[in-house]
């Protein structure tokens, strides 16, 4: 079993990327090369501005390469959440921006030609318990009376099985407006693409430091020093301490995967018969789907850690598919791997400025369509094309003691277990 992310392995980043050494000065220096950094890079492109992708490790390498490749309907926070935090009007908006992320990835990928494996899937939510099941039909009419949003529908336990071939949920919500992509072939074609627009992509460039100049920023990486008149840290649940208050917005959360071999295409048809993807609906939830190539792909977390064995990772997550599908027991598990996605402590995405520097993180399990849109509104926002974005009109709060996470990471983990016992 490799502990490497099947994804790359399948789709290597292209031998014929045109990466560059550091530049000596640009407009905009945008550090990390994820969905944020390159859809950030593509927009400042196309406003004619000059802009340096800089990477601590290679192009796509974090999450934007590892992830379950679902584009999902709406944002980590709940909308009755989202309602009464911030007013019927601004909930709508935000609902409305959600699924316009989700366009935005689809019209990218239709205008820069990526072979990504793109499709409109659809979700189901799987209700873990009779209880969670009870709660689906209120949620339903709440989209339906609140939204106007009548893309998504309940179905009990007998008709789920229409959906999926497991017989461990007592029902589930249906979203059609949810999509499904290859994250990998995903991140490089946004590469190739912020690369034909003339972006500089640079790797092996981690960015240790900043200095505010006159004309903007010394930026102080691995390969030596540049001048920046601007700069959008992308760097989401990689964020360090170069500007220490963004580190203090967000906490980092280790998510695993486990990979099948590819399996007989009778087999896949009865595991799902839609191709849809899916997720429970436990806090420490699981989330599954088919690749491109047939495979059953299974993630999760453990606790909230980034650091956990691979090989025991892939014992217990192998466990945990086993019982939604006792068919695969015994199914031989390729790869094991895991990723880091960030949190904010109000489980919104959060874009501004902060010490000067902009940034834009904090996606939680949304990022594949939720941080390429925010990415292509900061790099309009540093280009002068968009005066703001809904997302910066939010209060984003900071802790003063997130680097710490060791100490009170497993205190959250056993109260998200606790609330998966008792809810
Ligand atoms: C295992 C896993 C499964 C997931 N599944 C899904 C899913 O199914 N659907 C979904 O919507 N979302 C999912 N996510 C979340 C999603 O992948 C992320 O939200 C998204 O990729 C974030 O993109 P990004 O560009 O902001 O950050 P990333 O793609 O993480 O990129 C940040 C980059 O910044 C670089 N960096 C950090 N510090 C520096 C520095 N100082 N100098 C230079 N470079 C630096 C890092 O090396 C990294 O490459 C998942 C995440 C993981 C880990």
């Amino acid at each position: 079993m490799k502990t490497t992310p099947f994804w790359t392995e399948e789709a290597p980043r292209p031998a014929d990327l045109p990466v560059s050494a550091l530049p000596e000065r640009v407009d905009v220096a945008v550090i990390g090369s994820g969905y944020t950094g390159l859809n950030a890079a593509i927009a400042l492109r196309k406003a004619g501005v000059s802009v340096a992708v800089l990477e601590e490790h290679t192009i796509g390498w974090g999450a934007s390469s590892r992830n379950g490749g679902m584009a999902t309907t709406g944002l980590k926070e709940e909308m009755p959440n989202v309602f009464k935090r911030y007013g019927a009007a601004m909930g709508r908006a935000f609902w409305q921006w959600a699924l316009a992320s989700i366009d935005h990835v689809e019209q990218t990928v239709v205008e820069e030609e990526i072979a990504c494996n793109f499709v409109r899937s659809g979700h189901v939510t799987l209700a873990f318990k009779p209880s969670h099941y009870e709660r689906f039909a209120g949620e339903a009419s709440w989209f339906h009376d609140n939204l106007a949003y009548d893309d998504l529908w309940v179905v009990d336990k007998e008709q789920v099985r229409g959906e999926i071939g497991s017989s461990a949920y007592f029902g589930g919500i249906v979203d059609r407006n949810s999509a499904a992509l290859h994250p990998a072939r995903y991140v490089f074609g946004l590469a190739q693409a912020a690369a034909r627009r003339g972006a500089l992509l640079v790797e092996q460039a981690g960015v240790t430091g900043l200095a505010h100049t006159a004309s903007g920023f010394r930026v102080i990486t691995k390969q030596g020093q540049m001048q920046a008149g601007d700069v959008l840290m992308a760097t989401n649940g990689y964020t360090g301490n170069v500007v220490p208050a963004l580190r203090r917005g967000i906490f980092p959360v280790g998510s695993y995967i486990i990979i099948t071999e590819p399996l007989p295409p009778d087999l896949q048809h009865e595991l799902s018969p839609r191709g849809r993807m899916f997720f429970d609906s436990k806090h420490f939830l699981n989330y599954f789907r088919l690749t491109p190539d047939g495979r059953m792909l299974f993630g999760g977390r453990h606790d909230l850690s980034t650091d956990l064995d691979l090989l025991e990772s892939a014992q217990k997550m192998q466990a945990r598919m086993v019982e939604v599908f006792p068919q695969l027991r015994g199914v031989p598990i390729t790869h094991t791997w895991t990723g880091k996605l960030g949190l904010t402590f109000d489980l919104m995405p959060h874009v501004g400025r902060v010490d000067g520097v902009a940034y834009a993180y904090g996606y939680a399990g949304h990022g594949v369509s939720v941080a390429s849109y925010l990415g292509k509104e900061a790099g309009e926002m540093l280009a002068g094309a968009r005066t703001t974005s809904l997302f910066a009109q939010i209060k984003h709060a900071r802790y003063p003691f997130t680097p710490y996470d060791k100490l009170y990471l497993p205190i959250v983990s056993q109260w998200f277990r606790y609330l998966d016992r008792v809810s």
